[in-house]
């Protein structure tokens, strides 16, 4: 395949190509659907940036993180180019480890969830090759897989990856750190010289630039380079480590421990923000929704009745809450983390306004932790911790 130039800048002037409707990408209906069901309201920045490039066929490098929405951002052009009426594996997704390939797989069913026909598996090491084998018989689109279990299936002959046009290494660092450089390179040999390779990573080490410079053509490289922010200086900023499940309880003792009369709490979808309002209105907290997939109408309502002391939570998204021009919050909590520094900063900057305090709880679990700390880097504040009252 020959390339072209690219279309435009990989990484925009300002080094954040920040978030963009996901109607604006050129993507089909069905996969616009599914984003729609899943309750994403916009991309994230990773993903206004790779898909385009991604769909338009180049050679990819993305250097990004877990929790950025990087697996959207690979799944949904791999997705897109599946060609359902074809009865072999197209698409090759190289993860790390068991968890990786299921949670990816995952994924790829539910944003290709209205795409008839098209079919997906998970491949990995320590499940029975017998179901593999049938799995891949009955005819795979897209194969999710670790190198090992891929290679042995290669040498068995029970995968063929001869009509491959994508192949996606996804946390490239961490399959090299784990040895399976080899494994990499036949599965790379075993695909057609044509296809597209698309390489996901947290870090750019030597040995995945030399990976990168061995198997791709003139790769684009995708970066989402952060910039310092400010915070405001009036809000006390404070995060608890829970588990995830344990988030809500956390939320609900938190509530009671501060008594608050006004607070916005962040969620990332549309289907977080009806779950949570759900449960805290059930719990008998007076909380109101607010997201993007609501009739502008309600959505004034429901402002209106916060701004008038109604109601005192509200369970927003990001997109919903830019509208939000109250200035006295007491409190902003991140159920969800948010993307990035900026993204932080924006939210808790409602509260801390017109010379009082305020207060700022954010709520991290698992690998979510990584992401506090590169939102403190960024922020240049310390982002104190303490545990559930
Ligand atoms: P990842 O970085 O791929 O591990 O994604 C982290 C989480 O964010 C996953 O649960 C995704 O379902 C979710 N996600 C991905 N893209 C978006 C988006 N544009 N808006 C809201 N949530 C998203």
């Amino acid at each position: 395949m020959k390339h072209k130039p690219p279309a435009h800048e990989a990484v925009d002037p300002q080094g954040r190509p920040g978030h963009v409707p996901f109607g604006s990408l050129g993507l089909s209906p069905e996969v616009l659907k599914a984003v729609e069901k899943l309750g994403f309201e916009e991309t994230s920045p990773i993903q206004s940036a790779a898909i385009p490039l991604i769909m338009e066929g180049h050679d990819v490098v993305g250097q990004s993180e877990t929790g950025s929405g990087k697996t959207a951002a690979f799944c949904i052009p791999a997705i897109e180019r599946v060609d359902p009426s074809i009865h072999a594996p197209q698409i090759v997704i190289l993860v790390p480890t068991r968890e990786l390939a299921t949670q990816v797989a995952d994924e790829v069913h539910k944003l290709a969830a209205f795409k008839r026909g098209l079919r997906s598996v998970p491949i990995y090491g320590g499940a029975s090759y017998e179901r593999q084998f049938a799995e891949l018989k009955r005819g795979a689109h897209i194969v999710v897989g670790t190198p090992g279990r891929l290679v042995d299936h290669l040498a068995r002959k029970t995968l063929d990856l001869g009509r491959v046009t994508m192949l996606i290494l996804d946390e490239a660092d961490r399959m090299l750190d784990m040895g399976f450089h080899e494994d990499i390179e036949k599965i790379l040999a075993a695909a057609p010289a044509s296809r597209q390779t698309v390489f996901f990573s947290a870090t750019i080490p030597p040995s995945i630039q030399a990976l990168v410079r061995g198997h791709a053509k003139d790769p684009k490289t995708v970066r989402i380079a952060q910039r310092v922010v400010t915070g405001p200086p009036l809000v006390d900023q404070i995060y608890y480590e829970v588990r995830h499940h344990a988030k809500f309880d956390a939320l609900s003792r938190l509530i009671d421990f501060y008594d608050v009369r006004s607070g916005v709490i962040f969620c990332k979808t549309q289907q977080m923000v009806e779950e949570l309002a759900d449960k805290l209105v059930a719990r008998g907290c007076s909380a109101e929704r607010l997201h993007g997939g609501m009739p502008q109408a309600q959505r004034t309502r429901v402002m209106s009745k916060f701004k008038a002391g109604a109601v005192e939570f509200l369970v927003a998204t990001d997109v919903a809450a830019r509208g939000i021009d109250v200035n006295d919050l007491e409190l902003v909590v991140n159920y969800d983390l948010p993307y990035d520094a900026e993204d932080y900063v924006h939210r808790i900057g409602r509260t801390g306004r017109a010379g009082r305090k305020g207060r700022a709880v954010t709520l991290v679990s698992g690998a979510g932790i990584y992401k506090l700390q590169s939102i403190e880097r960024f922020t240049k504040t310390r982002i104190r911790r303490e545990h559930v009252p």
